[in-house]
């Protein structure tokens, strides 16, 4: 079945209890045994729920996968993925990444003794290079937050299934509506359900999905012994949210596109990173792997940090805020804020410099949002 078919029914019919169309949310922490060393299904909600079973389910068909699973947040996902890693093993990280994953690497999981190794995978041949005997996994996020680079999904899955490392993607950025990188031959999906899956900013969550029995089953083990799962009433929202993924990515992508090609004929700005305009140096492979390019993009404002303030001082419609992917539009300074926790000359290194802007497009009217954009400016 379609995506949107399966965005609303996929793993979920009535309830079997009383028919309910809408999943219940469980708010049980144990279920009672059917009998003496007779466990039901489910027997405690660490370990399993109805409410989260259903998301799970969905979100495995959305990403094409066979397996999936639930947590807290988007880091308590990677945490529990990092996990299945230890001292002496070798991990070969996408250098230019979400400022929270490059935080629980370098803070949490590198002193532990886990060997991580960043490297510009936009590079397949460094990929190559940076193989070794140890190396047990390969972890990317394509789009970055907030350059907009891309790495090639099938070109990484090759070299690295080839040497027998696993493949990481966080696809939080264009969710599976508009990337599926399990179809590419990534062996492992994260996401952070907070952004766009949910999509209404009211609930933070986290995903894994999988088509491995193997790496499901070590995954599994890991979200029950860590308890990172996440809790009902959050998985119940979630649900509600993905109800809609398909027709607010279509809007947050035409609103995006839109702003973007506004932004690139304002004298106001130096430039626009958004895979999806024909300026952007790698739109060609936006093309094979990404059926749309999302709402989340940036800008660099003409001058530095006193122009980019003028701007982000001059917008009403517009919150000036963190995070991305809600229905309401958002912007940002990510050397100020998102990306604080990266040291300065990594962000500079990378080209996350002071004149940097970063969007997450809503689906408001796009004429209203170009408007309160035009506005600010004339501070700048
Ligand atoms: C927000 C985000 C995360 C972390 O997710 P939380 O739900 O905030 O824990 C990870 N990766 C990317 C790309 C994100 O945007």
């Amino acid at each position: 079945m379609h995506f949107k078919t399966r965005s609303i029914h996929a793993g979920q019919g009535p309830d079997a209890a009383y028919g309910a169309v809408m999943t219940p949310i469980y708010q049980t922490s144990t279920f009672a045994f059917q009998g003496v060393n007779q466990p039901g299904e489910f027997d405690y909600s660490r370990s399993g729920n109805p409410t989260r079973k259903t998301l799970e389910r969905c979100l495995a068909s959305l990403e094409g996968g066979e397996f999936g699973f639930a947590f807290a947040t988007g880091m308590a996902a990677e945490a529990t993925v990092l996990a299945m890693y230890g001292p002496g093993d070798h991990l070969i990280i996408h250098d230019d990444l979400y400022g929270g994953t490059y935080r629980l690497l370098m803070s949490v999981i590198a002193p532990k003794g886990v060997d991580i190794e960043f490297v510009n995978l936009r590079d397949v041949a460094a990929l190559q290079k940076a193989i070794c005997p140890d190396t047990k996994a390969v972890w990317i996020e394509t789009p970055t937050n907030p350059l907009m680079n891309l790495v090639d999904l099938a070109a990484v899955a090759n070299v690295a299934r080839e040497r027998n490392v696993t493949t990481i993607c966080d696809n939080t950025f264009l969710s599976p509506y508009f990337q599926r990188p399990l179809e590419f031959g990534i062996d492992i999906v994260v996401h952070s359900t907070t952004k766009y899956i949910n999509g209404h900013s009211d609930v933070v969550g986290g995903a894994v999905v999988v088509k491995d029995p193997a790496l499901a089953e070590q995954i599994g083990f890991l979200q029950n012994a860590m308890g990172t799962c996440s809790g009902p009433q959050d998985c119940f929202l979630v649900l509600r949210g993905i109800k809609t993924l398909a027709i607010r990515m279509e809007e947050h992508n035409r609103n995006a596109i839109g702003i973007a090609r506004w932004l690139e004929k304002h004298p106001k700005v130096a430039s626009v990173l958004h895979p999806g305009l024909e300026s952007h140096p790698q739109h060609a492979l936006a093309l094979t792997q990404m059926t749309g390019f999302g709402g989340t993009f940036s800008f660099r404002v003409n001058g530095g940090r006193e122009e980019v303030f003028r701007l982000l001082g001059g917008v009403n419609l517009f919150t000036l805020a963190e995070s991305l992917g809600g229905v309401e539009s958002l912007i940002e300074h990510p050397c100020t804020m998102t990306h604080v926790s990266m040291p300065e000359d990594v962000r500079a290194a990378i080209g996350i410099t002071e004149d940097l802007v970063r969007i997450s497009v809503g689906i408001e009217h796009l004429d209203d949002l170009i408007a309160d954009l035009e506005k600010a400016f004339g501070n700048v």
